[in-house]
């Protein structure tokens, strides 16, 4: 029997340190009661398991597992399950702090929540990933559910993986409960528009963004990072919409192009090869490299700190749009700010995908299934609206997006904590 230890972390400062300095800062700024502020730095639930898993060969792995809750305020809570080797605890707690606000940036009444496992999902087989998935499910069985907390997918996480886990909590509860996961695939209770939705909440307000500054997207150089769930879509979307993508990478490497990049063939090289490099007419540049690319907009869209006090002060883009979760440190932030640089935090810019979870929490409730253009009709509202009301918050309050975004957010929470009172 072996234990897999998470290895050194990707991550250079704790996250959710960061998660709380930021909550710190906004209330500091509102001029928020102490004891909230202690009450909404602190998750309300944090869950350590333990996932022994038979492997192909007959040994048996134990690998790490988290389901963090930060906050049900505003209703149950809500947020995706990762399967990486530098997951921890910490980053959970940090990644759940972070759904609170975003729930509550949309008006959507979910709180906040996180898991993940400590595992290399491209290290596994099929059948690994399924009985350690399904181990999983069951060991978080009686923190999760329908009017509970609710997971979707993250990094390293996709469809099937609801799948297992809306199949294994049925089969636990003796009937199908199409409300306790979100991401599932569309024959069993997904919604349409899901897989796209993040990017298509990205490509939103990145339009958003481009018309305040009386630019157009049409001809806008793009640089994206990370080619999963939301690079990829987003990448597609803005060059459907006449952006010129200019560079594209994923964990083993970019490729850039000035004259732009055919995203479809770069898709088409991913499946093929599993990776973006070697992409004829592009050459190859490091992810490091990618960040500070002469470009309109970039798009960092993998994962956590990528832009940091040593980097930041190279953006060339005009526009950051945090596909990924805190992409940016608070160090970072204030250089992009001193330079002008308009950053869409991600509070804002990836709710998308959590507007579309709740429609397709909604759907699963009712059992009555939306169109795809409805979908995507009130995904456009939602985002809009909330775009608007940061942008507003932006000018009036003269912050940042994210000061402007967080504000808002905790504002929400705060008012709901302190209506329903302390219990008892
Ligand atoms: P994914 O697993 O589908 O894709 C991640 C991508 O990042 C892959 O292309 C991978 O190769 C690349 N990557 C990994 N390590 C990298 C590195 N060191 N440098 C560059 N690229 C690297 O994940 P995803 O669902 O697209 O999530 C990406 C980010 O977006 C995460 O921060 C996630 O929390 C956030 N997010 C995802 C969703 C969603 O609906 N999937 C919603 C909101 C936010």
């Amino acid at each position: 029997m072996t234990t897999v230890e998470a290895p050194a972390s990707h991550l250079r400062e704790n996250p959710y340190e960061l998660a709380k300095e930021q909550l710190v800062k906004v209330a500091a700024s509102m001029g928020l009661e102490d004891s909230l502020v202690d009450v909404l730095c602190a998750c309300k639930k944090a869950v350590a398991v333990a996932i022994p898993t038979r492997m192909d060969d007959g040994s048996v792995e134990v690998f790490e597992g988290f389901r963090v809750t930060h906050n049900i305020a505003r209703g149950p809570s809500k947020g995706g399950i990762r399967y990486h080797p530098d997951v921890t605890l910490d980053e959970v707690r940090a990644l759940s702090m972070w759904m609170t606000w975003k729930c509550a940036l949309m008006g959507i009444p979910f709180g906040g929540a996180k898991g993940g496992v400590v595992c290399d999902p491209k290290r596994l087989s099929l059948r690994e990933l399924e009985r350690m998935t399904r181990r999983y499910t069951t060991e978080i069985i009686n923190e999760i559910g329908p009017e509970r907390d609710i997971p979707a997918p993250d990094v390293g996480t996709n469809a099937s993986v609801m799948a297992w886990i809306f199949d294994t909590y049925s089969m636990n509860k003796g009937h199908s409960v199409l409300g306790v996961v979100t991401g599932k695939p569309l024959a069993l209770g997904g919604s349409l528009g899901r897989e796209e939705a993040t990017a298509r909440g990205a490509l939103y307000c990145v339009r958003a963004a481009l018309r305040k500054q009386q630019l157009e997207l049409a001809g806008a150089r793009v640089a994206v990072q990370g080619f999963g769930n939301v690079g990829s879509y987003l990448a597609r979307f803005l060059g459907e919409d006449g952006a010129t993508v200019v560079a594209l990478s994923d964990s083993s490497g970019g490729i850039y192009n000035p004259k732009g990049i055919d995203v479809a063939a770069a898709f088409a090289r991913k499946r093929e090869t599993g990776a973006l490099v070697g992409l004829r007419g592009a050459e190859a540049v490091s992810n490091e490299e990618l960040l500070m690319l002469d470009c309109d907009v970039l798009a960092p869209c993998a994962l956590e700190q990528v832009l940091h006090a040593g980097n930041a002060g190279g953006v060339k883009a005009k526009i950051v749009c945090e596909g990924a979760n805190g992409p940016t440190t608070p160090a970072a932030d204030e250089i992009l700010e001193d330079a002008g640089i308009l950053v869409l935090p991600d509070i804002l810019a990836n709710a998308g995908g959590v507007v579309v979870s709740y429609f397709e929490w909604v759907q699963g409730l009712q059992e009555y299934f939306w169109k795809e253009s409805e979908v995507n009709a009130k995904l456009n509202d939602i985002v809009t609206r909330a775009f608007n009301e940061t942008w507003d918050a932006h000018e009036r309050r003269e912050t940042s997006m994210r000061l402007a975004a967080y504000g808002l957010a905790v504002e929400r929470v705060a008012e709901a904590t302190t209506i329903r009172g302390l219990y008892p």
